[in-house]
């Protein structure tokens, strides 16, 4: 039988749950193992938060450079976007953030280990690398922390071409002239800000009576405001039910 190795805890998951567990157990000192099967950082600083603000900030410096010359900067020329440039940039951001969260869990004497973490027993794991091999571990406790994945609804399968979810719509080298967006939550309406800003025409289709559900009413009305001012279409109480993909265009079936 393969060596058993032993910890205090495992942490599954080295997301923005559990990377900072795995710190505060390392400072606690607490013989801590961090596993993670796809990207240290997880979600927000791999294909969430982190890059979702990066373009956002791409898209918003594009559009405030449209207007410089209101306000008395001239000579500039004509901005023009260059998506796969502003892409790599992306990733830079992205990169110096996941970097360091294996520094931390280190400076901190957490172990970190690449690989997917299965139960074999309450306090047993199997970890399953990269390479196919397998390492055993027992530990007295267990947090789970692997997060959440996209849902498709029916009739839209993600196919990473024309039905995206929000890692494929973070990811785009080049600019669509059309978009909708399915779901009126923060991430559909930071995306759609994104590209309406750089010059999509964006359509926002949301089965609720109102964007931002659960946000302060108020906030949402400044939301709604900006939206229109960006010249996005947004349709309440609106279902998406199919799409067709008509060659060079896809259609959305909306029922409201
Ligand atoms: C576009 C976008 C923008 C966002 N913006 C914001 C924002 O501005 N502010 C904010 O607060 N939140 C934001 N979020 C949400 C934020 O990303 C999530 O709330 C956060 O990532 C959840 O962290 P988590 O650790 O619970 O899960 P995750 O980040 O999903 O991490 C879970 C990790 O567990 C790993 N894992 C799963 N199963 C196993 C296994 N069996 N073995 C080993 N590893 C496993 C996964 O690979 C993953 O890395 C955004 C999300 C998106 C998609």
């Amino acid at each position: 039988m393969a060596d058993v190795e032993r910890y205090d805890a495992v942490v599954i998951g080295a997301g923005t749950g559990g990377y900072p567990a795995g710190i505060r157990l390392g400072q606690l000192g607490v013989k801590a193992l961090v596993v993670e099967k796809q990207y240290a950082g997880g979600v927000c600083l791999n294909v969430g938060c982190i890059p979702s603000k990066a373009l956002i900030h791409a898209a918003k410096m594009f559009d405030k450079s449209k207007h410089l010359d209101e306000i008395g900067i001239k000579g500039l020329g004509s901005p023009q976007i260059d998506m796969e440039a502003m892409q790599k940039w992306k990733g830079t951001v992205v990169g110096k953030l996941t970097g360091g969260v294996k520094t931390l869990l280190k400076a901190n004497k957490t172990a970190y280990l690449e690989g997917t973490a299965t139960f074999l027993a309450p306090n047993r794991l199997e970890i399953k690398k990269a390479d196919g091999t397998t390492t055993t571990v027992e530990t007295k406790s267990v947090v789970v922390a692997t997060g959440s994945v996209p849902i498709q609804i029916p009739g839209f399968t993600f196919d990473g071409k024309r039905v995206l979810d929000s890692t494929g719509a973070l990811a785009l080298t080049s600019l669509p002239k059309r978009m909708v967006v399915i779901g009126g939550g923060y991430i559909g309406l930071e995306l759609g800000t994104v590209y309406a800003k750089l010059g999509t025409k964006v359509t926002v289709v949301e089965a609720l009576p109102s964007l931002l559900t659960g946000v302060d009413p108020d906030c949402v009305k400044v939301v709604a405001q900006k939206l229109k001012k960006l010249g996005v279409e947004v349709v309440l109480e609106a279902k998406a039910k199919s799409w067709e993909d008509k060659g060079d265009r896809a259609v959305v079936t909306i029922e409201t």
